[in-house]
């Protein structure tokens, strides 16, 4: 029998979950997979540790599971898998933790007070965090739960780092740059070590590409500056969300289309970004595919936006001594890498083609004066680690 450590990461239509085994000094993924589509036709779909499907469902059309449905669902699910191993807490992923939460928290009816209070700070996800979370905490008082924040990581920011150049009084209201794939960059910066232990003291640009896309400035495996902001709608382009913007921009919006304040979210939100400029998709992958002139515009603009995010995260550090690409797009697409590695060679990138075609963990050559490297994220790892952790201090 092992003890079982459970992480959620609930969306607005969806539930992500993983469950991990602890045996002896590590922790082992036991299954994980997810429940979509909660509020229009849920599927349930779940994965053993190779990734062979378990178990899979399909609700009908139209019949509704929600939050609390899917948690109910997923609890008599993982009842039935767990057999003999005991589940002794529960990790989530809560993208928020504001300015005071700036490590992973065990969670009780005041910290979920608190986070509930940064709902205006992630509308689109917080609320959604939380939901699991009640849910547990009503169903099951006695079982840990630890919030791990994607903002966290980021706290210890410089100020200048952290400040919008607004009135003061506005900034102390907490309008400030947060960061967010804060889990993600905490996990690359503690394997960065065991690939190359210069860059994990040095001065690293994290490249995290997936559907929601951003870059980290880290120096001796501390965050020092980060592309996204107050809201994780800023920075890089991404699937649907537009990036960085000219506040202008919305200000003409509302004056000249009057567009309002949902309206405009919409459209920054989901109707933008590969999108929005393509025309085509959110998916690199169909515009990397693609032959129309604007997906392939859609992707210059996603590199010149990575390549000039890379000037300005360098220029935060007085340098650059290593890359590391992650997430889907990173992790799996040469043709990118490739391209923003090219558009980094003033920054000491040499790129060895066939590592990067390779994948190869580092796919620089060796001469390169800055090493580039493919690391595999592990955001669920990391939150079942920091579970752990506060599990073994409370015994
Ligand atoms: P999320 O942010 O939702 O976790 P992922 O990290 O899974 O997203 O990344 C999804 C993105 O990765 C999509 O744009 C997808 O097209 C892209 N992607 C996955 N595999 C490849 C590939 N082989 N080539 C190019 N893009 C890829």
């Amino acid at each position: 029998m092992s003890k079982a450590i459970l992480v959620l990461n609930a969306g607005s239509s969806s539930i992500k979950f993983s469950v991990f085994l602890e045996q002896g000094d590590v922790l082992n993924v036991l299954l994980g997979g997810q429940l979509e589509g909660l509020y229009t036709s849920p599927r349930f779909k779940a994965k053993d540790a190779a990734g062979d499907l378990m178990n899979e469902k399909h609700w009908e059309q139209g019949e509704q599971l929600g939050h609390d449905g899917g948690i109910n669902y997923l609890a008599a699910f993982l009842r039935e898998q767990l057999g003999e191993h005991q589940l002794v807490a529960v990790g989530h992923r809560v993208v928020h933790g504001g300015v005071d939460y700036a490590a992973p928290v065990a969670l009780n009816a005041d910290t979920v007070k608190n986070l509930a209070r940064l709902i205006p700070l992630a509308p689109l996800h917080q609320p959604h965090n939380l939901t699991p979370i009640r849910t547990l905490l009503e169903k099951r008082p006695e079982l840990l739960q630890v919030a791990c924040f994607d903002t966290a990581f980021h706290c210890a920011q410089p100020a200048v780092a952290q400040t919008f150049a607004l009135p003061a009084e506005i900034s102390e209201r907490g309008v400030r740059r947060y960061g967010f794939h804060g889990l993600s960059y905490e996990y690359i910066a503690s394997v960065l070590p065991d690939y190359d232990a210069q860059a994990a003291q040095g001065r690293t640009v994290v490249l995290h590409l997936g559907n929601g896309a951003s870059m980290c400035a880290m120096q001796n495996g501390q965050s020092v500056a980060s592309t996204m902001g107050f809201t994780a709608v800023d920075g890089l382009p991404m699937g649907t969300r537009c990036g960085n913007l000219d506040p202008g921009v919305v200000l003409y919006l509302m004056d000249e289309l009057k567009m309002d304040t949902r309206a405009i979210e919409k459209m920054l939100y989901q109707q933008s970004g590969l999108l929005g400029v393509s025309g085509i998709s959110s998916d690199m992958r169909t515009l990397l595919d693609s032959a129309d002139p604007k997906a392939q515009f859609a992707v210059e603009l996603f590199i010149y936006r990575i390549a000039r995010e890379l000037g300005s995260l360098a220029a935060a550090m007085g340098g650059l001594d290593a890359l590391v690409f992650t997430a889907g797009i990173g992790e799996h697409s040469a043709a990118i890498r490739e391209r923003v590695c090219r558009a980094a060679a003033w920054q000491g990138v040499e790129l060895d083609t066939a590592a990067n075609l390779a994948g190869a963990p580092r796919i620089s050559t060796a001469n390169s004066r800055t090493s580039v490297w493919v690391i595999p994220t592990n955001e669920e790892l990391m939150i079942a680690r920091h579970t752990q952790r506060i599990l073994n201090a409370q015994a």
